[in-house]
């Protein structure tokens, strides 16, 4: 007989990346590998039920799935196999020498900038199959696809460092059996007592079956030992799952190394039949902004696992949620195309939203602390929601959190309903401004009133709060109202220092009468007001036009803005309006004119068109 060709392949460069990562970097938390190897020969047993609802003949005769590990400590070797799908030859080159995740080499450049972090990255990361580099000189795995004959079996092998190796051999039975030779400094891992402990630690809860070979010393026999409960965790009681079960499982299911914050878990009987089990992370994944960020949750239909990442079940407001869910009542052979359009998978979503809209309220009523660091890390992408999902506004803006005047510090931790219930007695509306960073909201001249007569103004700096604002019309029967903008109500609750006509000097009039000839349509009104203390003008958007937060949010997005125009308000009772409408030069007026303008420019959009002649003027009139 020939002997089989053997193939040399290279791997493809970001594996490359990888594997020296992997066989380099000092992480601390190797025995992982073992948990991502025994996840895949679970997700590969997990194919095949899936696969053989249809075509039952990939049994091939042998229903009884499992997986098998033993040690070979002459060789120091260890071997874990299974019954599974199985690869050919093209699904080992694909799956084992490329990495298809997209976003992978976004994944790698962040790497790269956070040095210190890389540890804690790699393992939420979940770098799968590649960890076995962490503890092996070398590979070799022995595969057959379900459903093929014997001599399409393949054996691939590897050291890590650049190539590997594939060649054609039989393999009688179906599935995969991978060798690692482990390294010397790594032979804990072929320890008895190790193995079993790293199992039951992540692997106790996955459906499939995990024996361990041993050898009885007196009969000097081996025998294989089950060494996993192997029943599916969301399928149990609640009462009868720990905590440390529900966190195990957890990081078995996301392979994140943190536990999550808070989770909750529902067997849901009657119109709809599924059991859930959603939990928030404590920590956002590295990929959380990329738009190809996969999120969604483990589907399962009867306990039978179908897809991973079926986002069809959570809104992108929600995608921080993780977990799983195990319907009755979609088909087995559910696809993407069909859960996209089918109506059972509507309904499951409206339940899921109220299930982790209810999460969240418990959460900020019972944990407080837990929920601000939930808002901390995810607060971003939770305010998404408003705009995302109208059908629960109310309850999404009751979870939303801000910063406000009174606050006094940057972290958002301020609830609707804890400022409507400090609101002033003549108070009507919710008051808030946008900016561009919290400095810039909390120094704007639009607070000066606000802050005199003690009114709380929340104060957004985020880039998505414009755009959030835009959803958000009332709460608790009380309207948003921005106070760059113009609006009566604020007149209300100013009563003392409103300004009565007869109060104005006739210098002041005519002042007001030269300052609006002069600008003319450059503004679209000129008018004193008593919003201001300690400046003396400010720019204030119409009523009915665009705020200078949703024209920047606008251009930004490379869409054509309208040219805003303002009203420019003047302080009568600043010393430098006073001063100013004494000047008779006509000259020196205009340029005082032009500068306060331009000032109320810069402090409202935080830019100027022309900078420069804004300096040379004010150096000008600084000299006189
Ligand atoms: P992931 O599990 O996240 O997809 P891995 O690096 O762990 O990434 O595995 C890569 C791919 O290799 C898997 O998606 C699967 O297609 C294939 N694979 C790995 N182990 C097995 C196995 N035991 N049986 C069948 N296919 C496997
Ligand atoms: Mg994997």
């Amino acid at each position: 007989m020939q002997t089989p060709k053997k193939e040399i392949y290279n791997f493809q460069s970001e594996v490359k990346q990888l594997l020296h990562l992997m066989i380099h970097s000092l992480y601390s938390n190797k025995e992982i590998f073992l948990r991502e190897l025994v996840s895949n020969a679970s997700d590969a047993i997990d194919k095949l039920r899936f696969e053989s609802i249809s075509l039952p003949e990939l049994y091939e005769n042998d229903s009884d799935l499992k997986i098998q590990i033993s040690v070979n400590k002459a060789q120091k070797t260890l071997i874990i196999s299974d019954n599974g799908i199985g690869m050919n030859k093209k699904d080992t080159i694909e799956n084992l020498g490329t990495i298809a995740k997209s976003g992978t080499k976004l994944f790698l450049q962040s790497l790269e900038t956070k040095k210190n972090k890389k540890n804690e990255l790699i393992g939420e990361f979940g770098v799968g199959f590649y960890s076995s580099f962490m503890v092996s000189n070398q590979v070799s795995i022995r595969t057959r696809l379900a459903g093929t004959k014997p001599n399409e079996g393949i054996l691939w092998e590897s050291s890590g460092e650049g190539e590997y190796n594939i060649t054609n051999i039989i393999k009688k039975t179906r599935g995969t059996e991978i060798t690692l030779f482990l390294k010397k400094e790594e032979e804990e891992f072929l320890e008895t007592w190790r193995i079993k402990n790293i199992i039951s630690k992540y692997s106790d809860h996955i459906t499939v079956p995990v024996y361990m070979q041993n050898y009885d010393e007196k009969n000097k026999t081996y025998f294989w030992e089950k060494i996993n409960k192997a029943k599916a965790l969301w399928i149990s009681n609640k009462s009868s799952i720990t905590d440390q079960e529900y966190k195990d499982f957890y990081k078995h299911l996301t392979h994140d190394q943190n536990d999550p914050l808070i989770w909750s878990h529902n067997h849901v009987e009657g119109k709809q039949e599924y059991i859930s089990l959603l939990y928030v992370p404590q920590k956002a994944s590295w990929d959380i902004w990329n738009r190809d960020h996969k999120h969604g949750l483990k589907l399962y239909v009867k306990r039978v696992y179908v897809m991973d990442n079926s986002h069809e079940f959570l809104p992108n407001y929600l995608r921080f949620i993780r977990g799983l869910l195990d319907s009755n009542d979609l088909p087995l052979n559910v696809s993407r195309e069909i859960l996209q359009n089918n109506n059972t998978t509507g309904q499951l979503k409206k339940s899921l939203i109220k299930r982790s809209l209810s999460i969240l309220d418990k959460m900020s009523k019972n944990h407080i602390e837990k929920y601000q660091k939930f808002w901390n890390e995810f607060g971003l992408v939770f305010k998404e929601g408003p705009a995302e999902d109208h059908e629960n506004i109310d309850k999404i803006a009751d979870l939303l959190r801000f910063t406000s005047i009174q606050n006094n510090t940057s972290e958002q931790n301020i609830s609707l309903k804890t400022y409507i219930s400090n609101m002033h007695d003549k108070q009507e509306k919710i008051y808030y401004i946008t900016a561009d960073s919290y400095l810039a909201a909390k120094n704007s001249p639009h607070l000066e009133i606000f802050k005199k007569n003690k009114i709380d103004v929340l104060l957004l700096s985020d880039r998505i709060d414009e755009w959030m604002m835009n959803y958000l019309i009332e709460f608790q029967g009380k309207k948003f109202q921005s106070i760059s903008k113009e609006d009566a109500s604020i007149n209300k609750i100013n009563q003392e220092t409103k300004i009565k006509n007869n109060d104005i000097s006739t210098e002041m009039i005519n002042f007001l009468k030269k300052v609006k000839k002069l600008l003319g349509n450059r503004v679209k009104d000129v008018r004193f007001t008593n919003r201001l203390t300690d400046t003396p003008c400010v720019l204030l958007s119409d009523a009915k036009e665009m705020t200078t937060q949703m024209a920047k949010l606008f251009s930004a997005a490379g869409q054509s803005v309208p040219e805003l125009k303002y009203i420019f308000e003047i302080n009568p009772e600043h010393i430098l309006i006073k001063k100013i409408c004494f000047i008779t030069n006509e000259d020196e007026f205009n340029e005082w004119i032009k500068l306060l303008l331009d000032q109320a420019f810069f402090s409202e959009t935080g830019h100027l068109d022309n900078p420069h002649k804004f300096i040379s003027r004010m150096n000008k009139l600084l000299l006189k």
